[in-house]
C-alpha cells in the first residue's frame, strides 16, 4: 500500500527467556535457552523434561560403550591384568591363570552395560512411539484445515460463478 503504514515484521516472544525471535523462528535464538516455538508440543522438549536419572545416566553410559575410547580402555586393562598376574614383571600377582577374578569381573560389567543398554533403547522406543503420536496428531489437523479451506474456497467458487452470470445476463 503506497503511503500506507510500513509494518514492522511481527516478532516471536520466547515463552521461556522472554527474548524476542524473528516471525520465522522454529527455535528460540538465544543459544542458552534454544526453545522450540511451534504452536504444538516439541517432542523433544517434553521427553527431556520427564527424563529420569537413571535414564540420563543410562545414555551417559550408552554413548560411552558406543565409543571407541571404551575397547582402548578394555584392551589396556586386559594387557596390565594378564602381564602382572602371569609373573612375566616382578609384582604381586592376584589372579592366577586362568584369571577368574578377571571372569567374575566382566560377568558382573556385562549384566550392569545390558541394563543401561536396556534401559536406554526402552526410552528410545518410546521416544519413537511419541514422535509417531505427534506426528499423527499434527496430520489429522493439517488434514481437517485443508479441508476446510477446500470447502471454502468451493463456497467462493460458487459465489463466483454466481456473481458472473449475473453480471453477464443483461448483455
Ligand atoms: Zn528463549
Amino acid at each position: 500500500m503506497p503511503g500506507g503504514l510500513t509494518l514492522a515484521p511481527p516478532t516471536r516472544i520466547c515463552p521461556a527467556c522472554g527474548g524476542s525471535n524473528e516471525h520465522e523462528a522454529v527455535f528460540c535464538a538465544n543459544p542458552e535457552c534454544h526453545k522450540a516455538l511451534g504452536d504444538f508440543k516439541y517432542v523433544l522438549e517434553e521427553l527431556r523434561a520427564n527424563v529420569r536419572w537413571h535414564e540420563r545416566l543410562a545414555d551417559s553410559v550408552t554413548a560411552f560403550i558406543g565409543r571407541p575410547q571404551f575397547l582402548g580402555i578394555h584392551a589396556f586393562w586386559f594387557a596390565v591384568w594378564i602381564v602382572v598376574n602371569s609373573g612375566v614383571v616382578a609384582v604381586m600377582s592376584f589372579d592366577r591363570y586362568p584369571f577368574s577374578l578377571l571372569g567374575i569381573v566382566l560377568t558382573m560389567e556385562t549384566i550392569f552395560i545390558t541394563g543401561f543398554v536396556l534401559i536406554s533403547q526402552n526410552r528410545e522406543s518410546r521416544h519413537a512411539s511419541k514422535q509417531a503420536e505427534l506426528d499423527y496428531e499434527v496430520n489429522v489437523l493439517t488434514y481437517r484445515k485443508i479441508h476446510e479451506i477446500d470447502a471454502r474456497l468451493d463456497d467462493i467458487f460458487n459465489r463466483l460463478d454466481r456473481l458472473e452470470a449475473k453480471w453477464q445476463k443483461p448483455q
